[in-house]
């Protein structure tokens, strides 16, 4: 790992200065897939408005700063470690209770256990309360970004971006839409489906300062009909939001997909011709494609998302890493729940390195993608992802004794504590989640009677 040097003094106006908090701690954050940059006795400096206004070593701010620090607020973390806040870019929130319940293929899974609870999400209370456990949840393991599907059901999508404000999240939000080869009761008109849709994108699209966001979703190709994808390519152009939805996870889907589509060449064909590849395209798993159709990909900007604890639950098989870092396409993680097992990223990061067999994905970039790098593939690098000046004040404060007791954060470098987060880190490690510089108060979301874990 090449550990880079700070060369300029942080720059600082000593006149015109506003209120501002700063958190002193050890701090590591990504600059690169390969590199990491490093302050032993950090300082984080957060203005008012929750924007980073500096991050660098502490006694250097302080000389810099010294005099003026009667107007600034400075909150002891030492003994801890500041990283930015975690990046999930693909999963399902009424999923959350059926993680681990075991299924031979996707397709069977799908039928015996998704469908079903997809289709009791329609009852908005189930809905609520699922909502608050498992924004609780991304808040317990570190995550500040995620990308979220619901289901079919346009009011309970209401309900979730309601809790989703409260929680202070930041999130792309969308509601399923499905409208041919569906089961019974999730299967939708096409037009309602767009005009829900439509709604909830003018509701809530840039809402709250921007932290609340809606993705168009189809739920895949085939689910939904030719027509309808023409349509949410035109939706998106018009209002900016993004397209989420899953290519190519199995090889029995792309058999359905030959069937269904037979006058398009490939998988991607469907989605390219109906105007729905772009920069603020993001496509789950990508796993059987060909070398063309990841051309077409890396034309476009189109993100992909790698879901390698899925892929592993499902025996999906593997998203080629290589191929696509070779074809210059921008990816990040996503957990899928519920196929995925674990709400934490960090599970993730493991399983994104043992999934390969040939390949070893380092600490160091696994972090940068559950972080920076899934920023990039949420086109949100310019305000999160790092500790660059400007961007957003999302972090967490992290406690690698959590892990074990005996490791005393003095003896440890950087990269052997990303080594420790990756392969054995969980939930437990977080001991506080901030977004927009405040922190997040998992208690605020009022859940009656039940103590809710980060598992
Ligand atoms: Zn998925």
């Amino acid at each position: 790992m090449k550990k880079i040097r700070r060369k300029t003094k942080i720059k600082y106006s000593p006149i015109h200065k506003p209120k501002v908090t700063i958190y002193r701690s050890r701090i590591i954050h990504p600059v690169s897939p390969l590199q990491v940059e490093e302050f032993k006795d950090g300082a984080l400096v957060v203005d008012a408005g929750g924007k980073i206004v500096a991050c660098g070593d502490y006694a250097r701010y302080q000389k810099a700063n010294g005099v003026k620090y009667d107007q600034a607020k400075l909150v002891d973390k030492r003994g801890g470690i500041i990283i930015p806040g975690l990046i999930d870019c693909h999963l399902h929130l009424p999923q959350l209770d059926l993680r681990g319940k075991h299924g031979a293929t996707l397709l069977d899974w799908l039928k015996k256990y998704i469908f079903p609870a997809e289709t009791a999400f329609a009852n908005q209370r189930l809905a609520e309360d699922l909502s608050k456990r498992f924004f609780k949840k991304l808040i317990l393991n570190g995550t500040t970004t995620a990308a979220i599907y619901t289901t079919i059901h346009a009011k309970s999508t209401d309900h979730v971006f309601k809790i989703a404000k409260a929680s202070g999240v930041r999130v792309i939000i969308g509601k399923v839409m499905m409208d041919m080869y569906s089961p019974a009761g999730l299967q939708e008109n096409t037009h309602n489906s767009l005009k829900e849709s439509e709604a909830l994108c003018s509701k809530w699209h840039g809402s709250s300062g921007g932290r609340l966001m809606y993705a168009f979703t189809p739920r895949f190709a085939p689910t939904c009909s030719e027509e309808m994808w023409l349509e949410v390519g035109k939706l998106a152009r018009e209002s900016g939001a993004y397209i989420q939805t899953h290519i190519a996870e199995t090889k029995a889907e792309n058999e359905r997909v030959k069937e269904l589509f037979p006058d398009y060449k490939d998988y991607t064909e469907i989605y390219e011709e109906n105007d729905c590849l772009g920069p603020k395209t993001i496509l789950g798993h990508a796993i059987y494609l060909t070398d063309d159709e990841l051309r077409r990909l890396a034309k476009t900007k189109t993100k992909l998302v790698h879901c390698p604890t899925s892929n592993f639950f499902l025996k999906s098989g593997r998203m080629p890493v290589e191929l696509i870092e070779e074809h210059g396409i921008t990816y990040g993680l996503g957990t899928d729940v519920g196929a995925g097992t674990s709400m934490s990223l960090f599970t993730t990061m493991r399983h994104a390195d043992y999934v390969q067999p040939h390949l070893a994905v380092s600490p160091v970039k696994a972090f940068y993608l559950a972080t920076l790098g899934g920023a990039k593939a949420l086109s949100l690098d310019s305000s999160v992802g790092n500790f660059k000046a400007g961007k957003a004040a999302d972090f967490c404060t992290v406690d690698i004794s959590a892990i074990d007791p005996r490791y005393k954060l003095g003896e440890l470098s950087a990269d052997e504590i990303l080594s420790l987060l990756m392969y054995r880190g969980n939930g437990s490690v977080i001991k506080e989640t901030y977004v927009n510089g405040q922190r997040l108060d998992v208690d605020g979301l009022k859940i009656k009677g039940e103590k809710i874990s980060f598992i």
